[in-house]
């Protein structure tokens, strides 16, 4: 069998859980979307449910995976219903909605519902992404409200530039949002991992943890405590010496500048690994770091062995995980962690700490 896999340790994501709900105090929801950041969104949520206080995803039909597999914590859907009929799903399931924008409260209002919704209606507060503008806000409030279909509005807004601690625009965004939802009624949510982790100013009612949960801190300063949960692994599948000046590779992007010994890996951009890596992106053999040389392929990669005379065919190889952070990696790519985790596919997943 393919040695690659991507190792999911479910105590380290309970770990982190604990660890932004209680630096945020109050409640957390368990952001799981887009396959829990690619982790698995159903083993994670069974591995969350016992101690968390809701779920949060993208869309309804990643709420609608989780309700069919059992899960009954509070689901959050971030994005909102895109038609009326989604309205009814929402209902049925006792889903939790946002609504951003008029449209979405134009189909609460003409909705036919057995129970009352639990909205978390989202403010604009300087991403100009999502959301109303400060001036909407009350009136959106209030036709929620009139609409007679709401038992209960939360105030929300998300940040834009929260993961950089020098940027005014976040203590911008949090005066703007209390000035415009000033005397309000409701519970209100600010925060997603960067704004837990570097924002005290932000915190309010309910945290959204994302990809903190993940460990992998967004901070600059990377010092929180977060434990990784993935960790991508495979093994040398073959070496081969090539002398120096010899090309490695597509496109020949490496050449060897001494006698080099190059270890093949089972593992590609189609498994996600970033084909954008560049040249001495780290990588773990044995728990000892070397480098990628040459261009990742498809379903192959090679990396520098020269200094490691003990690698040998079948020798264990990282890479992300808790030697290699998937942060470091995703810097080598141009990117960062959040796409690197949730485009993770044909690997095999296992899971621990069930
Ligand atoms: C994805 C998302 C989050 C989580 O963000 P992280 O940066 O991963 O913590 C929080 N709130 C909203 C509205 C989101 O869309």
């Amino acid at each position: 069998m393919r040695p690659a896999r991507a190792l999911i340790d479910l105590d380290a994501l309970r770990h982190n859980y604990r660890l932004a709900r209680q630096r945020h105090g109050g409640q957390a929801l368990a952001v799981i979307k887009a396959n829990a950041y690619g982790h698995g969104a159903v083993r994670c949520a069974r591995a969350l449910e016992a101690e968390v206080d809701g779920f949060a995803v993208a869309i309804l039909e990643e709420a609608l995976e989780l309700r069919d597999s059992g899960i009954t914590k509070p689901i959050l859907v971030l994005e909102g219903v895109f038609s009326g009929n989604e309205l009814n799903a929402i209902d049925q399931h006792d889903l939790w909605l946002v609504a951003h924008h008029p449209a979405q409260i134009e189909m609460i209002e003409k909705a036919r519902l057995g129970r009352p919704l639990r909205v978390w209606l989202k403010m604009n507060s300087g991403m100009n992404r999502a959301g109303f503008d400060a001036d909407a806000m009350r009136p959106a409030w209030q036709r929620l409200m009139d609409s007679g279909k709401v038992g209960d509005i939360v105030l929300m807004s998300h940040f834009a530039r929260a993961d950089e601690p020098d940027a005014s625009a976040t203590d911008q965004q949090i005066i703007a949002f209390d000035s415009a939802t000033q005397g309000l009624p409701g519970q209100r949510s600010l925060a997603n991992s960067a704004g837990i982790l570097g924002w005290e100013r932000a915190r309010r009612d309910w945290a959204r943890p994302g990809i903190l949960l993940y460990g992998a801190d967004p901070m600059p300063d990377p010092s929180h405590g977060l434990r990784p949960v993935m960790t991508l692994e495979s093994a040398v599948m073959a070496i081969r010496e090539i002398d120096t000046g010899a090309p490695l590779g597509y496109g020949a992007r490496f050449h060897a500048d001494r006698p080099t010994r190059v270890g093949l890996i089972a593992m590609g951009y189609a498994d996600g690994y970033p084909r954008a890596a560049a040249e001495g992106t780290p990588v773990a053999v044995n728990d000892i770091r070397t480098r990628l040389i040459g261009r990742v392929s498809m379903d192959m990669l090679t990396i520098d062995l020269t200094d490691m005379p003990h690698a040998v065919v079948g020798s264990r190889v990282e890479l992300w995980g808790g030697n290699i952070p998937v942060n470091r990696v995703a810097q080598g790519a141009g990117t960062i962690a959040y796409e690197l985790l949730c485009n993770v596919k044909r690997v095999r997943f296992e899971y621990s700490g069930d």
